[in-house]
C-alpha cells in the first residue's frame, strides 16, 4: 500500500532540441507510455503528468518543472518519477542539490527508472558518475544555469530552503527574505560583541547567560518548524555563533551552492570550496553592513583566542611580530593586575631558538597606539590636502612601476587579441576559397582560439588589477572620512581599535642610552602605514608655508 496515495504522483518528461536530435526513444510519447507503465505495475496512483517540450535541461525555469516544485512546496506532491536522470536536469550541481536538499526537505521521493534511482531505497553510489555524465551532454552548461540562478538571485530568491536566522519570508511574497527584527538585533549584537573583541564560545556564554532565546527556540515560539531545540534550553553554543559570524547573506547577499550533504544516508553537511558557491549581491535588505562584515571576516582569520583566564585584549589579532611575521600571543593570568599583561612572538613561545619574544607590554602598546592615532588623526584633518599628497605619493611611488608594467603588458595583451582576431579571419577566408584545407583550417583555428582564450583571460586580470589600484585612492578618502566624524579620542576603545588599525607590527627591543626602546609600525585600513612628521617639523613645515606664501605676494607686489 503506497502511504503517501493522497498525494500526486508527478511523471514528469522533458524534451529538448538535442533529444530529439537522438530520435524516439527520447519522444514526449515514449516517455509518458513507460511512466505510466512503471506507475501502474507499482501501485501509484493519483498520477498526473507534467511536460516541458523543447526545453534544456540546463535550463531549470521550465514551466512543468516550476509547477512540480510549487505543488510539492504545498506538501502535494508525494512521488515524482522520471524515465531517467537527465530529463530532471543536465547540471550535477543543481541537479544534486535538488536531489539532496530540496527533495528530502519537501518529503518527495525520486525516481528515476532507467537509472534504477529511488530516493526511498537510498541513493546510489553510481549517482554522482550518472550526475556527471549527464552534465558532460550538455554545452555551456555552467553559463546557462548561471544566467537562470542569477535571474532568481536578482529578484531575490534565494535557493535556501529556511533564511537563516535574523530574517523571516515575506508573508505577502514568500519568496523574498524580510528583516526578523528582534532576531536580527540578537545578529547585530553578535557581531558587535566579535568586534569588541570577544571569541564565539564568550559570545555564547553572553547569550546565554542574558537568557537569550537561540535561535532554534526563537522559531518554535514563533510556531515556525525548526528542528530540534537544544538539549539545554537556552544554551547557545560556540559553532552557532560562528557560523552567524560567517554569513554573507547578512550584508544582503545571497549565497547558493555553500553546502552539501555527503548522501542520503549521511546527512554531515559538507562545506563546498568557495569558488563553487554562487553570490548574488544585494538581494534583500543587509543586517550587517559590509565594512564590519569584513572586518569581523578578518578577525576570524587571525582567529584570536581568549586566553584560557577568558581574558582579551583590544589588540589580539592585530599584533605581528616583524621578525619572522608570526601572531603574537597575548599573555596574562587570572590574577595578573592590567599593567602586566603582555605580548610575545608565538613563534618564539613555541621554540625559543626560532625567535626572540620581542615582549611588549600591552599598556605600552595603547599608550603608542592612542599616540599615533591622535597625531594620525589631527594631521589628517588639519593637513589634509598634504595627508593625501603624501599617501598618494607613497603608493604612487610603489605603484608606479608595477602599474606602468601592467599598463604595458595590457596593451600588448590587447594588441595581440587584435591580431588574432585578424589572423582568424585570414585562415577562414583561405579556407572559403580552397586556399586552406579543412583539415589545416580547424587545427590553426584551434590554436588561435586557445591563444585568444588565454589573452583574454589575462586582459581580464590586468583590467580588475588596475581598477584595484584606484581603489587605493577610495581608501583614503573613506579614512578621511572617518577621521572627520571623530572629535577627540581620550581612551582607545574595541570599536576604534577595530575600525582604524588593521595591522601592527612589532620590532625587536633594543637599548639605547641605558633605555629600553621598540618601535612599532601601525596599518591604518585603507591607507596603510601612515608617516607622520614630529610635531616640530609640522611648526617648521608651517612656518615654511607662511615664508612662501609671503614671498610669492612680494614677487606679485614688486
Ligand atoms: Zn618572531
Amino acid at each position: 500500500m503506497n502511504i503517501k496515495s493522497d498525494k500526486i504522483t508527478a511523471l514528469y518528461c522533458r524534451l529538448s532540441r538535442d533529444d530529439e536530435l537522438q530520435g524516439e526513444s527520447n519522444s514526449i510519447t515514449n516517455q509518458k507510455s513507460i511512466l505510466e507503465k512503471y506507475a501502474k505495475e507499482n501501485g501509484f496512483r493519483n498520477t498526473r503528468v507534467f511536460v516541458d517540450d523543447g526545453w534544456s535541461g540546463t535550463n531549470f525555469a521550465r514551466p512543468a518543472f516550476t509547477e512540480i516544485m510549487e505543488l510539492a512546496e504545498a506538501g502535494m506532491i508525494g512521488t515524482l518519477i522520471v524515465k531517467d536522470h537527465s530529463r530532471l536536469g543536465r547540471n550535477r550541481l543543481v541537479v544534486g542539490q535538488l536531489l539532496e536538499e530540496e527533495f528530502d526537505r519537501l518529503g518527495v521521493r525520486y525516481i528515476a527508472i532507467l537509472d534504477n534511482i529511488d530516493t526511498a531505497q537510498g541513493l546510489s553510489d553510481f549517482l554522482p558518475v550518472q550526475d556527471w555524465f549527464n552534465e558532460m551532454h550538455a554545452k555551456n552548461t555552467s553559463q546557462k544555469v548561471r544566467e537562470v540562478f542569477k535571474h532568481k538571485g536578482e529578484s531575490g530568491i534565494p535557493l535556501a530552503t529556511k533564511p537563516p536566522y535574523g530574517y523571516m519570508k515575506n508573508p505577502e511574497n514568500p519568496k523574498e527574505w524580510i528583516i526578523d527584527e528582534p532576531a536580527a538585533e540578537v545578529v547585530r549584537r553578535i557581531f558587535d560583541l566579535c568586534i569588541k573583541g570577544y571569541g564565539p564560545t564568550q559570545i555564547a556564554d553572553i547569550l546565554t547567560n542574558d537568557k537569550v532565546p537561540t535561535p532554534t527556540e526563537y522559531w518554535i515560539n514563533q510556531g515556525l518548524k525548526a528542528g530540534n531545540p537544544p538539549a539545554i534550553p537556552g544554551r547557545w553554543v560556540q559553532t552557532c555563533v560562528a557560523d552567524m559570524l560567517e554569513r554573507q547573506e547578512y550584508v544582503g547577499d545571497t549565497v547558493n551552492f555553500r553546502s552539501t550533504r555527503k548522501s542520503f544516508k549521511n546527512k554531515a553537511k559538507v562545506i563546498r570550496p568557495e569558488e563553487e558557491w554562487m553570490i548574488f549581491e544585494n538581494t534583500h535588505p543587509a543586517i550587517i553592513d559590509r565594512e564590519t562584515f569584513a572586518i569581523v571576516k578578518e578577525l576570524r582569520n587571525n582567529k584570536c583566542r581568549p586566553t584560557r583566564e577568558g581574558k582579551v585584549s583590544i589588540f589580539s589579532g592585530l599584533l605581528f611580530c616583524k621578525d619572522c611575521g608570526s601572531k603574537m600571543y597575548f599573555c596574562t593570568a587570572k590574577n595578573f593586575k592590567k599593567e602586566q599583561n603582555w605580548f610575545t612572538c608565538s613563534k618564539a613561545r613555541k621554540n625559543k631558538g626560532l625567535c626572540t619574544g620581542h615582549f611588549i607590554r600591552e599598556v605600552f602598546l595603547e599608550k603608542a597606539v592612542l599616540e599615533s592615532m591622535r597625531r594620525v588623526f589631527w594631521f589628517a584633518r588639519c593637513y589634509e590636502d598634504l595627508f593625501v599628497k603624501q599617501l598618494q605619493e607613497k603608493s604612487v611611488q610603489e605603484a608606479k612601476k608595477e602599474l606602468a608594467r601592467k599598463k604595458r603588458e595590457l596593451e600588448k595583451t590587447e594588441k595581440r587579441i587584435a591580431e588574432l582576431d585578424k589572423l582568424f579571419m585570414r585562415i577562414y577566408e583561405d579556407n572559403v576559397s580552397g586556399k586552406l584545407s579543412d583539415d589545416h583550417f580547424s587545427k590553426m583555428s584551434i590554436i588561435y582560439e586557445d591563444e585568444q582564450k588565454e589573452k583574454k583571460a589575462l586582459a581580464e586580470r590586468l583590467h580588475a588589477e588596475l581598477d584595484k589600484d584606484k581603489e587605493q585612492n577610495d581608501g583614503i578618502e573613506k579614512f578621511i572620512t572617518k577621521v572627520k566624524a571623530i572629535t577627540d579620542i581620550q581612551e582607545l576603545t574595541p570599536e576604534i581599535v577595530r575600525e582604524f588599525i588593521s595591522r601592527i607590527d612589532v620590532y625587536a627591543p633594543y637599548r639605547e642610552n641605558k633605555q629600553r626602546h621598540q618601535r612599532i609600525d601601525i596599518y591604518y585600513h585603507g591607507v596603510g602605514y601612515v608617516f607622520i612628521p614630529e610635531p616640530e617639523e609640522v611648526e617648521e613645515m608651517f612656518q615654511e608655508h607662511l615664508r612662501d606664501r609671503k614671498d610669492n605676494i612680494k614677487v606679485k607686489t614688486a
